[in-house]
């Protein structure tokens, strides 16, 4: 099977190609930087017109690459949630026409089953269920994976997600956007030892996450004047390193049937925090598992294998089917939205 996906829910454009065999046929990604930097941030509108310009032609030649057409596939794949809305609409009613005009299936992917999927793309031999650690530019989760739609959410963060504090410290210390590359960048040529910051959390019974306090002391530590904006930067990365370590144990604790240990989003691309988790899983006799960099950030082709597995299931969805602001993938969530936690 050959699926097309297409990704739209932040400030990312990108379609893809992929089979139902892992292979990428091809992959299409127009990021929209250079539109945001200005304000130091994504600016949603901004960033649905850019969706708008780029989504065809995008589409176009993910199809050009692979020398496919539309009639060559077997279903179109969007995210249709969560994330910035009008992002997510233009992305997923471009699915819907292409699906109507080829009359192939839709099948609408939640973002974060993009993500939490991916990590089987890349490696054959992941196996459900596994401990995934999610952490992206929204969230920041411990889940079981059981299967595909299967998710036990053991954790969440109670104020900023792993990202955001990335994305906050890098504004914080004037390293531009987006934040998280830039403060690993910074961080190559920092002492992690040299400022004290907090460990917001480590050592309490329930393996949730929280970095609102963390940003705060790397505000102070600037502030202060007194360190090299490189050290605070390889000092906050150590804290969250220290940090996701720490919860990510507790959850093992409590994830017996985990086959592996996986992490998947965008700061999964953050190499001090792979290396970490890759020592953590060995001294827990667990595999480890995590997506190469371009696929931990956002991209179409996680979409398209999201869509591979929900096919291979018989799980499409009606072309009526509505965009999602919020998405939870646990049904515990769902209860429980707008509580906090
Ligand atoms: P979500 O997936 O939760 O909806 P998103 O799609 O905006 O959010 P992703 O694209 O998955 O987020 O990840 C982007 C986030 O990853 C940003 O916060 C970015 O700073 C962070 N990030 C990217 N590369 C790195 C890195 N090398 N180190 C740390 N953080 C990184
Ligand atoms: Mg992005
Ligand atoms: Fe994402």
């Amino acid at each position: 099977t050959i699926i097309l996906g297409i990704e739209s829910s932040c400030d990312e454009t990108a379609a893809a190609l992929v089979t139902g065999d892992r292979r990428i046929l091809s992959h299409k990604l127009a990021g929209q930087e250079a539109a945001h930097r200005p304000f130091g941030g994504v600016v949603p509108e901004i960033a649905a017109r850019a969706h708008v310009e780029a989504l065809e032609p995008l589409v176009a030649a993910a199809l050009d690459e692979a020398g496919l057409s539309l009639a060559d596939i077997d279903a179109v794949a969007a995210t249709a949630g969560p994330g910035l809305i009008g992002g997510v609409m233009v992305g997923l009613v471009t699915a819907k026409a292409l699906a109507m005009a080829a009359d192939k299936p839709l099948v609408a992917v939640n973002h974060l089953e993009g993500h939490a999927l991916s990590p089987r793309l890349a490696d054959p031999d992941l196996q459900f269920p596994y401990l995934l650690l999610l952490v992206s530019g929204g969230h920041c989760q411990l889940l079981l994976v059981e299967g595909v739609g299967r998710y036990r959410r053991f954790a969440t963060t109670i104020d900023d997600a792993a990202g955001e504090a990335f994305d906050k410290t890098a504004k914080l210390l004037g390293l531009g956007f987006p934040g998280g590359p830039a403060v690993e960048r910074a961080a190559a040529s920092g002492d992690p030892r040299a400022v004290p910051l907090p460990r917001p959390l480590v050592g309490s019974a329930e393996p949730h996450f929280s970095f609102a306090g963390l940003k705060s002391a790397v505000l102070r530590a600037r502030d202060a004047g007194t360190h090299a904006e490189e050290d605070i930067a390889a000092s906050f990365q150590q804290a969250v390193v220290d940090c996701l370590v720490d919860r990510t144990r507790r959850a093992i604790a409590r994830a017996p049937d985990a086959t592996a240990l996986v992490v998947a989003g965008g700061v999964a691309a953050n190499r001090a925090i792979r290396e970490a988790l890759q020592t953590l899983a060995t001294a827990n006799g667990l595999p480890f598992s995590a997506p190469p960099l371009w696929l931990c950030t956002d991209n179409a082709a996680m979409i398209a294998w999201a869509g591979a597995e929900r096919f291979a299931m018989g799980l499409t969805d009606p072309l009526d089917i509505a965009a999602r602001p919020r998405w939870p993938l646990d049904p515990d969530a769902e209860k429980v939205r707008g509580a906090g936690v």
